[in-house]
């Protein structure tokens, strides 16, 4: 089935203005200034409204994390309607802290279930810890061989919840995932968990230093969770590595940026525009501790923050061409998602409607609307059908 859409304000993610679509197959096959027709095409008219690149989660629980407060603190997996709602087209699932309960086999399977969905979902293989929890006994194999697995991680380093991992094990695990990508075209990257500890991305710096692998095979994750650490990878990025914040709440008075000003503060640095991402760590579980240190109450991270973010930023005055590469093109850059990111002839049509307050009303999936005018018109099987979007 062919869907035109007419009048859209076209982000690709830069703006080139008002423009014609039309889509099939999952695809966009024109892309036009001027009037199209098409016989028999389901016909859309955005009267100007903005049409941009659906957003490519790199960093999601989505067997869902947590597990660090006892066993009933397993998050559950996050159903479909959670990413579609929030804007989410393509995600990267991880696993996290536990990668003893939970491990890639369940990873690859709930990656299945949202790829059965119609999401595009990738993930990595391993977890926090090292040896790195595999399918195959092998980080190489199972990139080469396993189709959704594009990388390991995340790798947690920096971190009392790590490994504690030592340079030469980390360029092991680096150069496995460096090489599996070469053979396959995939990301092959290590996707590195920061903790808050004082090292911060000393390890990496080290790694590069030693070893002949390139930067962009190391993918440091969680840069805004402390103020020093972002300042290190302001450095990483300039030097060649693509570095990833994450949407998490930040109070006012804690030592890390909130997403938005973390992207601000980068951009403003003048450090390459090209190697900047946010990711949501979806069903990562959240904590909130009291004043003694106990853990009062247990929040999930949610895509949600995804738009959340994006619509703070265009509220502090950045416009939505640099704001949305961070979510779109640079991450399928990174990720070597060569599909996905734009709006272009050829590109996967995953695109979303912005309306008058930034907030997104419509989501395509491979052609397929998943939220049409605020409703969600496709859930996952489990989950209740037609109700409004969570956000
Ligand atoms: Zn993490």
């Amino acid at each position: 089935m062919l869907i035109l859409i007419k009048n859209a304000q076209v982000f690709a993610p830069e703006n080139v203005g008002i423009r014609q679509l039309l889509l099939g197959g999952g695809r966009i096959l024109t892309l036009s200034e001027d009037e199209l027709v098409a016989s028999g095409a389901a016909i859309i008219d955005l009267e100007g409204r903005r049409l941009v690149p659906g957003f490519i989660d790199g960093h999601a629980h989505v067997t869902g994390g947590g597990g660090e407060s006892g066993f009933a603190s397993r998050v559950p997996p996050l159903p479909l309607s959670r990413f579609s709602a929030a804007g989410v087209t393509s995600v990267v699932g991880v696993l996290g802290t536990d990668d003893t309960t939970r491990d890639t086999k369940s990873l690859l399977a709930q990656t299945r279930a949202l790829r059965e969905g119609g999401l595009g979902a990738w993930c990595h293989t391993g977890g926090y810890h090292f040896p790195v929890v595999t399918l195959t006994g092998s980080v190489r194999d199972d990139i080469v061989h396993i189709g959704p697995v594009i990388g390991v991680g995340e790798v947690a380093i920096s971190d009392h919840r790590s490994s504690q991992p030592t340079l030469d094990e980390l360029l092991r695990v680096a150069s496995d995932a460096h090489v599996a990508g070469l053979i396959t075209g995939k990301a092959g990257i290590v996707h590195l968990h920061l903790g808050d500890g004082e090292r911060g991305l000393e390890l990496v710096r080290a790694a590069l230093h030693k070893s002949e692998l390139p930067a962009r095979v190391f993918n440091p994750t969680h840069i805004n969770r402390r103020k020093a650490l972002f300042e290190e990878a302001l450095l990483l990025a300039s030097s060649g590595s693509t570095v990833d914040i994450t949407a998490f709440p930040v109070a006012a008075d804690e030592d890390a940026w909130a997403a938005d000003v973390a992207l601000i503060r980068y951009l403003d640095s003048g450090a390459p525009a090209g190697r900047i991402t946010i990711s949501s760590d979806g069903g990562g579980c959240l904590p909130v501790f009291n004043e003694q240190g106990e853990i009062t109450s247990m929040d999930i991270g949610s895509p949600a923050s995804l738009p959340a973010t994006l619509a703070r930023l265009l509220q502090q005055g950045l416009t939505l061409d640099e704001a949305l590469p961070a979510f779109t093109s640079n991450v399928a850059n990174i990720l070597r998602l060569h599909d996905r990111g734009r709006i272009a002839v050829g590109q996967a049509a995953d695109l979303l409607v912005l309306d008058d307050q930034d907030n997104i009303s419509d989501v395509m999936i491979a052609g397929i609307w998943h939220v049409r005018d605020g409703r969600q018109k496709i859930s996952g099987p489990f989950e209740l059908q037609g109700s409004n979007i969570d956000t």
